[in-house]
């Protein structure tokens, strides 16, 4: 069954849920904004799938901070074109929505114990708007983003989602937005994935679908093998958040399996009611 068949099997549940599924996307290159694939064709299938959130909360790999957990209060975030490079048209794109200034506030409160704090500065990063200009192509549900502090470690992000989970029964979608292997320095462009690009994706899946989330936060267990896949970690953390928000109830559905570049995995789920 391909992703858009079992999309359309998930579609019935996924509407009458109570709550809020939980989606990680693999988002890649920032010409996915743009470009008709089979990843972007896969964003607009499970957008319509989805049931209509009344926000959405996004962690992405692209808005990092020390020592601190920022979530933007803003009444209207600005897109931000944060890569260089990349054709003129990726520069003139748009993501209109409005913020959630009441719900981020909320936020904030909840992630009291995490050092959260307001933020008006940032808006949405390409890791945001590249894949919710596909999924909410009329950019009319509000949306916000949280930080990711990269002076923390690997559970802390787990926990993050801990925290975060209530938001689910209240209408919120928690959208991360990374990559499960992401190492741009060992990109083979037109290249098969690496040995240890497969070996970690598979790995990622294989504690996933186990619900092993302690051995995803587990550094010493993943050793060098975490350290080649994630140079930087910061691709890696939303799905941290993700998977810790998720709860024993929730079924786990993959898609987009696919590794870019040799390195870059597109890997990307869901977990969602029966
Ligand atoms: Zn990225």
């Amino acid at each position: 069954m391909n992703i858009r068949q079992s999309l359309q099997t998930l579609q019935s549940s996924l509407a009458t849920s109570e709550r809020m599924p939980l989606v990680f996307l693999g988002h890649g290159s920032p010409m996915n904004a743009i470009e008709d694939n089979q990843y972007s064709e896969n964003w607009t299938a499970l957008g319509r799938s989805l049931p209509r959130p009344q926000a959405i909360l996004v962690v992405s790999a692209h808005w990092m901070t020390r020592n601190t957990t920022l979530v933007d209060i803003s009444a209207m975030p600005r897109t931000i074109h944060d890569f260089r490079g990349f054709p003129d048209v990726l520069y003139t794109q748009q993501y209109p929505a409005t913020g959630a200034p009441e719900l981020a506030t909320r936020v904030v409160d909840m992630l009291r114990s995490h050092q959260a704090q307001g933020d008006e500065t940032w808006g949405l990063d390409h890791g945001a708007w590249s894949v919710l200009t596909w999924l909410y192509p009329d950019a009319d549900v509000p949306v916000f983003q949280l930080s990711i502090d990269m002076s923390k470690d690997l559970d802390w992000h787990l926990d993050i989602g801990r925290a975060l989970s209530p938001l689910r029964d209240q209408g919120v979608l928690i959208l991360g937005s990374g990559n499960v292997v992401h190492n741009l320095q060992a990109m083979v462009p037109g290249g098969q994935p690496t040995d240890w690009a497969h070996e970690f994706d598979q790995l990622f899946a294989s504690h996933l679908t186990q619900r092993n989330l302690p051995a995803l936060s587990n550094r010493k267990m993943l050793g060098s093998l975490l350290r080649i896949a994630h140079p930087s970690l910061d691709h890696y953390l939303p799905s941290l958040t993700v998977a810790g928000a998720s709860d024993e109830k929730d079924k786990l559905t993959f898609m987009n399996e696919g590794i870019e570049l040799g390195t870059v995995s597109m890997r990307s789920f869901l977990f969602h009611d029966s």
